[in-house]
């Protein structure tokens, strides 16, 4: 295709890059009034523990109901509320929310919050998660941060003393989507983590990708090494939880324990101690 450029020339360019610029504008924009609006919340998925058979605690996953776009998924407006910055706002929403809502469900069912590298690496972070922890009344023990490695990459002294100051408060830290990133051993090596996620794409290939097998072994052995606890990401089959049970992996999340939901739901299984779609029978296939 091509286009008249205001000078009077003709230039070729892409309509999908056009439709798709268009669309991130919009997403931008919306994403100014999304907390003013009252559109975002929250929803909780089960992290189970595999060897104890037990609820551990909810990894919070935003959600944003647009007026204008209607429901839009992280995977597409996180990236934009990074780029625009407003992700610092937003995560700040989000801490907030996810530890008061925390403070509802029984003690000590913990809450797993992602946090950007946007987020994360700005200079107050650690005051910042001092005064929400204090403000909401939440057990820091019972909060974990989850981090991708992307962040650790472009700055990683900065990175290091940040997540010193949160493990000192008694906040864990967790290492998201393992094994999709640049220099995952290095940065596993060099960083404090508390616990590994074992990216969903490993699990997803697993019975289909022969390698598949071999890495997640790998991960859960080097975890076991270093004793760092390893929850499986993105389960959704028996096949896969017997699997990973065979395996000794510590912990378990996804679809076959239970969709996110929102804080009262989340509430009553802590209170149950189970988990949507029983885990006893699913655990022990
Ligand atoms: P993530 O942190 O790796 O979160 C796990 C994602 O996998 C979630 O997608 C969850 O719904 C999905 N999932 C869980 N179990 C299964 C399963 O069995 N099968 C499949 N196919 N998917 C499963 P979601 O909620 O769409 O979030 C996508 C990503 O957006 C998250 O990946 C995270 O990187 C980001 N995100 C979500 N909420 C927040 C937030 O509050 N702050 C930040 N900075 N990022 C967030
Ligand atoms: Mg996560
Ligand atoms: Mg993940
Ligand atoms: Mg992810």
């Amino acid at each position: 295709r091509s286009k008249k450029l205001q000078d009077g020339s003709w230039c070729w360019y892409d309509a999908d890059a056009d439709e798709d610029g268009r669309r991130r504008g919009q997403i931008a924009i919306g994403l100014r009034s999304a907390i003013a609006d009252g559109a975002l919340r929250l929803v909780y998925q089960p992290q189970i523990s595999m060897k104890k058979r037990e609820l551990l605690g909810f990894e919070a996953l935003l959600r944003w109901s647009s007026p204008q776009l209607g429901d839009v998924s992280p995977a597409e407006f996180i990236p934009v509320a990074e780029q625009t910055g407003i992700i610092v706002e937003i995560g700040d929403w989000v801490l907030m929310q996810a530890c008061h809502e925390a403070t509802q469900w029984p003690a000590p069912t913990g809450v797993a919050v992602n946090v950007s590298p946007v987020q994360l690496m700005r200079p107050n972070f650690a005051e910042r998660l001092t005064e929400i922890l204090d403000e909401t009344g939440l057990a820091p023990t019972r909060l974990e941060i989850e981090i991708t490695e992307t962040m650790l990459i472009d700055n990683p002294g900065q990175a290091l003393l940040v997540l010193r100051k949160i493990k000192a408060l008694g906040v864990r830290v967790a290492m998201d989507d393992f094994g999709t990133g640049y220099s995952s051993l290095s940065t596993l090596f060099s960083f404090p983590f508390d616990k590994i996620k074992v990216d969903r794409s490993f699990l997803n290939a697993l019975g289909r990708q022969a390698q598949a097998t071999s890495v997640i072994e790998t991960v859960i052995e080097l975890g076991h090494k270093l004793s760092i606890p390893v929850l499986a990401e993105g389960v959704e089959t028996d096949f896969q939880a017997a699997f990973l049970k065979d395996r000794r992996c510590d912990e378990a999340q996804g679809f076959l324990y239970g969709r996110p939901v929102d804080s009262s739901t989340a509430h009553a299984l802590a209170l149950s101690g189970t988990w949507q779609d029983d885990g006893d029978a699913k655990l022990s296939a």
